[in-house]
């Protein structure tokens, strides 16, 4: 051992009989009492009871000079100024106004005294505590790191005593002095898993002037209830170091409750994070941080013992704290990091064989038939941008995503939610501001005509009021769609998602043949062949007539998904909506996955030159918050709301109008909607020149930043590759790449990547691509 470092563990303490204390006292403090010698590491302690209250009295070591000890002092100013709640104790001036009195005792050595109150209550290691205790004793601490976040010293980081968590590794050597070889192995395993794992990413996290030293000797409750903590005590450990190595103390002691260690830890940390919200980062080291303070305690203990006779009480033995290690060791820093990542409700970090185990829960608790992608269902524990992170290490690439349109996670949209969610969640029965600037942004960037919002939770209650609207305002009550559309779950609007296999439609409703150029009725080529598609319209309406109905609208949607995204003809829709308003319908389009600019410009109808009287929206609107919403004329939501009432509870509540704002914003200041368009056409070049070398792909289409790939075995008759389709998610999903299949013959990619897509991004979908057609073609 280093002499600086040897020096840590000569404790010292001053040499002062209580006689000559008293003295002290009474010159400098003007006070007298009875006198009780209490425990100190580097400080002599006395206890003074007067007439009307108690004191502690300090004779500092004589190697702390006024820097060590007016750290100390200017800290309980600090916080005594910015938190007066905080239970700690007071400084009482001396007779000379001073709070620092430095004096030559009797031995001829130079201490500083100071004189502080004596704070009621019994420490936390001799009261009956509950977890409840725990959490206290972790508000306390949280409340102190609040106080001390806006505090320096410069002595801070010049206070070198052998408690100092974030630098225990210096200690390591002394472990040759603990005499149990198994307890000497787990204190080193410890150490050497804090220096590879930990240290590294601890210098990373926050780091201000910390308390480190509330043990439960230094934390003190009322004895009549322990749950209230009314005194913190002893600021000689006080540095600048690492916030989470604050917490990391409050567990130290409790091997003599009954508690289990990692309960201990847990409630302390959910205390600390109420009022000092903890970062990620900081809660996935504590596990780590609190072991390294066991280790610490385990050695430094030991060395003592082995150099030095006379310890304070308390440090009798290492046992307790290589009991305590075993306990956290014997879980393990997985199992351990993972409950308290829960208790602070960050999201679950789960590994490997416990997919079985979540496997099964999902069959027992949301049904056998509970849909998931890929056959080994994707498991993801973050995700940023364009990209998802799985639990096992991988970034995958979503060209899926028709969500999360201005990227996983967006920071502005995510601080916009969690800001609004902090300061108020509540409904639109009540006054606020965000749920009208959202709808003026929106309605501005529709058709004049469409100049009213109803909020609602997602697409199918969007499309479904739009249906009650529509019936409403037109008196009738039958419907035309697509044939294979998808609009949602509600119970009319199941009715206008027949799927695949289609299911029948009921009489009410026609299903329109769908406009596939590449593989429908009708081919590229054919004349008017728009018109030809068209005709089915008329046809449609013919057949409703004939079941006894008239059509109160057309749901469509732009992008027309779930036929495969075709290349409709140009002027289809426009030919349709002209059947259809001749008919009395109105339209109802559908703009949960064309919509926000997923098909380059604001909206699918408008790409398409339709004119909308109700639009819905969905999905991207809150980029994963769930918000739906329908925009319709003012005369036709009065009309409705006349006969019926309108009241969704969650539906356009603050915290949704909040995302939906913050939508707007990112897609309007990074001009996503253009991002969209250029990389679109350079993923769709890029696939058509993949094509040219890869047979399997018959056909790539789309617009902005939606696009299809069809896949056939057969160029000239078209075949679908059903069967190769589905190998080629798979060999995709093995290549990080997540993409999703679509159409009756299930030989469609539907990519519909985030609007922040680059082109390095599709650069890697079409090299996996080409790789994974590769394989295949090899097979
Ligand atoms: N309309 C379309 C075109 C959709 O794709 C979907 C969802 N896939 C919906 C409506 C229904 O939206 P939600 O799932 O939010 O109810």
């Amino acid at each position: 051992m280093s002499a600086p470092e040897f020096r840590l563990f000569e404790r010292n303490l001053p040499d002062v009989e209580t006689e000559e204390a008293a003295e002290l006292v009474q010159t400098h403090f003007g006070l007298e009492g009875e006198f009780t010698a209490l425990d100190g590491e580097r400080d002599l302690n006395f206890r003074i009871d007067s007439d009307d209250s108690s004191f502690v009295f300090k004779i500092a070591n004589a190697e702390d000079g006024e820097d060590v000890v007016g750290f100390q002092v200017a800290a309980l100013k600090h916080i005594r100024e910015r938190d007066p709640s905080l239970p700690v104790p007071v400084m009482q001036p001396g007779s000379n106004g001073q709070i620092m009195q430095r004096v030559t005792t009797r031995s001829g050595d130079s201490h500083i005294l100071r004189l502080l109150s004596f704070l009621p209550g019994i420490p936390v290691d001799s009261a009956p505590v509950t977890q409840r205790t725990w959490r206290e004793i972790g508000m306390l601490m949280g409340k102190l790191n609040v106080a001390l976040s806006s505090f320096y010293h410069p002595a801070a980081q010049a206070n070198d005593h052998p408690w100092d968590t974030a630098n225990c590794l210096r200690f390591q050597p002394l472990t040759q002095h603990i005499a149990d070889p198994v307890a000497r192995d787990l204190v080193n395993f410890v150490f050497d898993r804090f220096r590879d794992v930990a240290k590294p990413r601890l210098d990373r996290t926050r780091h201000q002037i910390i308390h480190q030293d509330a043990h439960t000797g230094n934390v003190l409750v009322d004895p009549n209830d322990p749950n209230r903590v009314v005194g913190l005590i002893d600021f000689g450990d006080l540095l600048y170091g690492p916030v989470i190595a604050d917490l990391a103390i409050i567990p130290d002691g409790t091997e003599r409750s009954n508690d289990r260690l990692l309960d201990v830890i847990c409630n302390a940390a959910i205390g600390f994070d109420a009022e000092f919200p903890l970062q990620e980062d900081e809660v996935d080291l504590l596990y780590d941080v609190i072991c390294a303070r066991y280790a610490l305690g385990a050695t430094v203990i030991a060395a003592r013992n082995a150099l030095h006779e006379n310890q304070p009480g308390h440090m009798e033995s290492n046992a307790p704290y290589v009991e305590a290690l075993d306990e956290l060791i014997t879980l393990g820093a997985d199992a351990g990091t993972r409950e308290i990542r829960r208790a602070c409700r960050f999201s679950p970090a789960l590994k490997g064989a416990d997919e079985d185990a979540l496997l099964d829960a999902r069959h027992r608790l949301l049904g056998k038939n509970a849909t998931h992608f890929y056959s080994r269902p994707m498991h993801f524990e973050k995700a940023r941008g364009a990209f998802l992170y799985s639990t096992d290490g991988h970034r995958y690439l979503d060209c899926y995503n028709n969500v999360q349109q201005v990227g996983h996670c967006n920071p502005h949209v995510v601080r916009a939610i969690s800001r609004q969610a902090a300061a108020l969640n509540t409904n639109t029965r009540y006054l606020y501001g965000s749920i009208l600037e959202y709808a003026e942004r929106l309605t501005a960037k529709l058709a004049p005509h469409l100049d009213a919002c109803i909020f609602v939770n997602s697409g199918s209650e969007a499309n479904d009021i739009a249906w009650q609207m529509a019936k409403i305002m037109t008196g009738r009550s039958g419907g035309l769609l697509m044939e294979d559309a998808y609009h949602g779950i509600t119970g009319p609007i199941r009715e206008f998602s027949p799927g695949h296999p289609a299911t029948k439609l009921p009489d009410h409703l026609q299903g329109l043949l769908v406009p596939d150029p590449y593989r429908g009725k009708y081919r590229e080529g054919t004349p008017d062949i728009a018109q030809k598609y068209a005709a089915d319209a008329d046809r449609a309406i013919a057949d409703l007539a004939r079941s006894g109905y008239e059509p109160a609208a057309f749901m469509i949607d732009s992008a027309l998904c779930s036929s495969g995204v075709p290349e409709t003809p140009e002027g289809y829709l426009r030919a349709v909506e002209k059947r259809v308003r001749a008919a009395g319908a109105l339209m109802i389009c559908d703009e949960v996955q064309s919509g926000f600019g997923r098909m380059g410009q604001w909206w699918g109808h408008e790409f398409h030159g339709m004119e909308a009287d109700f639009v819905t929206m969905g999905k991207p609107v809150g980029n994963g918050h769930p918000l739906g919403v329908i925009v319709t004329r003012a005369e036709i939501l009065e009309r409705f709301t006349e006969k019926t009432g309108l009241f969704s509870t969650f539906g356009g509540n603050t915290v949704a109008c909040a995302a939906g704002n913050a939508v707007l914003d990112v897609i309007e200041r990074e001009d996503l909607i253009e991002n969209g368009r250029v990389v679109g056409d350079y993923l769709r070049d890029g696939l058509r020149a993949l094509a040219e070398t890869r047979p399997l792909i018959g056909d790539v289409r789309g617009t902005g930043m939606l696009a299809g790939i069809e896949f056939v075995t057969d160029r000239e008759a078209r075949t679908p590759a059903t069967a190769e389709t589905s190998r080629l998610l798979e060999l995709l999903r093995q290549r990080h790449i997540l993409v999703g299949s679509e159409g009756r013959d299930a030989n469609i990619f539907k990519l519909r990547p985030a609007l922040i897509f680059q082109r390095q991004h599709a650069d890697l979908l079409i090299s996996a691509l080409d790789d994974a057609l590769g394989e295949l073609a090899a097979t």
